[in-house]
């Protein structure tokens, strides 16, 4: 792997031809840094590059990160979000991408409220259907959506999936695209707006911008290997 320097350039450049050869405009897609395990200075790296969404999966580890980081930067929340971290994850993160209860978007709703902000959230759905992952059962949706509709602290913008574990990036393709179809469906059922599509890392983010992802998620393609293997479990 190359410097952060390179590294970033090197996944703008497969955004950008990815954007191209689905016919979409570059823009269309924003990448986020996954700088999970990686140090302040890693994220400052990159952020002296122009790159400014920023992604951790664990609230205690962004906890300690993100003062040390420069202060203009967008923060998103992407693993799963215990009840009693929720206050922290309010104040701290920008967007939380992991919402995978009604009772924790109720949660989130109080502490924004109480921080006094709103809250731009995704909906976690397991398209899968893998029970080792976390996310809503897709049946679950619309009712989550309709409760959504009710609070004033958080708004859901999107859904948000991790496909399983592949290879071939192939293998990730019909998961992406069964989110997006039950997200148009979603959207036309409740009126809600989903326009963000969360999906797509380092491995598989030409085949996710091919199925529509507004919001690509890329850690080690950024930043190299991770350094702790225990932050992989993805409990925030
Ligand atoms: C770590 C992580 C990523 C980034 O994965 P890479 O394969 O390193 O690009 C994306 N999304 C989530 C939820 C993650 O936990």
């Amino acid at each position: 792997m190359g410097s952060i320097a390179e590294n970033l350039a090197a996944i703008q450049a497969r955004i950008v031809s990815a954007c191209t050869q689905a016919g979409r405009a570059p823009e269309s897609v924003r990448l986020l840094a996954v700088s999970k395990t990686h140090g302040p200075e890693a994220v400052r790296a990159a952020a002296d590059c122009g790159q400014l969404l920023f992604a951790e999966n664990r609230v205690q580890e962004a906890a300690a990160k993100i003062p040390e980081c420069p202060g203009a930067l967008q923060w998103h929340l992407v693993g799963h979000l215990q009840s009693n971290k929720a206050a922290l994850a309010a104040r701290l993160f920008d967007w939380v991408h992991s919402v995978d209860s009604a009772r924790l978007l109720e949660t989130l709703d109080r502490h924004a409220a109480e921080a006094g902000r709103t809250l731009p959230v995704l909906l976690q759905v397991n398209v899968s259907g893998e029970r080792s992952k976390s996310g809503l059962a897709p049946d679950a949706v619309p009712a989550v959506l309709r409760i959504a509709d009710g609070l004033r602290n958080v708004e859901v913008r999107g859904l948000m999936t991790i496909p399983p574990l592949a290879e071939d990036p192939e293998r990730s393709r019909p998961f992406f695209r069964q989110l997006r179809e039950w997200r148009d469906e979603w959207a036309a059922g409740t009126g809600a707006d989903l326009a963000e599509l969360s999906m797509g890392m380092t491995h598989d983010l030409e085949v996710a911008i091919e199925e529509g992802a507004t919001i690509v998620r890329v850690g080690t393609g950024i930043f190299g290997a991770r350094i702790r293997a225990a932050a992989e479990a993805g409990e925030a």
